[in-house]
């Protein structure tokens, strides 16, 4: 039997706001996604009252757990400042903030707790879409697990989760004892994204806090098991949200994709300024789409201008970890949901991506986090 938003709204009237009303009649609460059994909303209030809510967003999404045949709710505290306000965070950092921990100081956002059982959490992060962001990820998680680590894939692309189409995972998490959802496992890896819980053809409209908030749960709400590392595909851009991402999230460091031409180069630079100037080292650039490799003949064409990512690297003094070309292997195997680094194991990509692989894995070795 499926759950109906009459349901849902009948188990929030019983939750209590600080208004002194039920959250049904706050005028806080969005439009209910109910898709299979897995709720989706947010409430939203403002800035300065956001700390007042945090008690409000966990007992509605207990409430809403316990409806029979919910499967799974994700309820995201959205906090906006109203027109000539004080701004409630430090300038040019989305206010906001769902799961802050307790007792933590309360200007500016505070660096979260690392996750338990954990080693590294690393972001794969592009100045802007379309670049092979994820594709790179994925392949990057698994060539690192190639190179025998636990490694598991959290997609954080809220804009566009293309992690269920990369991987043809359909299956939506099941739940833990302790209700937390259990990343999907495939290919060896732990796999959870955003797009497992919602509609992919839905239209979502994402507001900065409304993005920490759901990715702060994907990442604490899920049963990640013992993990060397953990790999975030990142919401491409170098917004608000992202920033307030890359502050947020414990973050041992970051690698960048880039594809040759300059204004790709551009939004990478972006990238790297975003990453330095909440401390977050950057393991690397990698240059996507370096070069084309004629599937017939085997000829490299260079078509955009390759090596604009390792030159670019050096002048910033940031570590260059490799160039991937373009090539219809990479796209096929990607959207068919059989990552090259799996389905062609011994292949001239996959190498490529081990050896992209190994170089994060001495990194992260250097920085002694794993
Ligand atoms: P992003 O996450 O940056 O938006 P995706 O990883 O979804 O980008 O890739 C965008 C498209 O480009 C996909 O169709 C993907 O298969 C393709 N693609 C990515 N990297 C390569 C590559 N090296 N060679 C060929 N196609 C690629």
């Amino acid at each position: 039997m499926s759950v109906t938003q009459q349901q849902i709204l009948d188990s929030l009237a019983k939750v209590t706001t600080p208004r002194g009303v039920p959250l049904t009649k706050a005028g806080v609460l969005s439009e209910i996604a109910v898709t299979d059994g897995k709720v989706y909303f947010s409430i939203n209030v403002d800035a300065a009252e956001a700390r007042a809510w945090e008690s409000v967003r966990s007992e509605a999404e207990a409430a809403v757990r316990g409806t029979p045949g919910v499967a799974s709710a994700l309820v995201a505290l959205t906090a906006e400042r109203k027109p000539g306000s004080a701004p409630a965070q430090r300038p040019g950092v989305a206010p906001v903030s769902a799961h802050r921990p307790a007792g933590a100081p309360g200007a500016g956002l505070p660096k979260q707790a690392e996750i338990p059982g954990v080693g590294a959490i690393i972001a794969v992060a592009s100045g802007k879409g379309g670049v092979g962001k994820s594709t790179t990820a994925l392949n990057l998680a698994l060539g690192l697990q190639a190179l025998g680590l636990k490694v598991g894939l959290l997609d954080a692309d809220i804009y566009g989760p293309s992690v269920p189409r990369l991987t043809g995972i359909n299956e939506k998490p099941q739940l833990d004892d302790s209700r937390r959802m259990i990343p999907i496992a495939r290919f060896g890896l732990s796999i959870m994204s955003i797009g497992f819980l919602v509609d992919e053809e839905a239209p979502m409209i994402w507001r900065g806090p409304m993005v920490m908030s759901a990715i702060t749960q994907m990442l604490r709400d899920v049963d990640w098991g013992k993990l060397d590392v953990l790999v975030v595909d990142m919401p491409p851009g170098t917004g608000d949200a992202q920033l307030t991402l890359a502050q947020t999230v414990p973050l041992k460091g970051a690698v960048i994709v880039s594809t040759p031409q300059d204004l790709a180069l551009i939004d990478a630079r972006r990238g790297l300024a975003m990453f330095t100037k909440v401390n977050v080292p950057v393991i690397g650039i990698i240059e996507n789409m370096s070069y084309f490799l004629c599937p017939q003949c085997g000829t490299r064409s260079d078509i955009f201008g390759h090596g604009g990512a390792r030159h670019e690297a050096e002048r910033l003094g940031v570590p260059f970890l490799g160039e991937i070309p373009l090539h219809m292997e990479i796209r096929a195997t990607s959207d068919a949901g059989r990552p090259v680094v799996v389905s062609e194991p011994n292949g001239p990509h996959a190498t490529i991506y081990r050896s992209i692989a190994a170089k994060v894995r001495d990194r992260l070795q250097a920085l002694s986090t794993i």
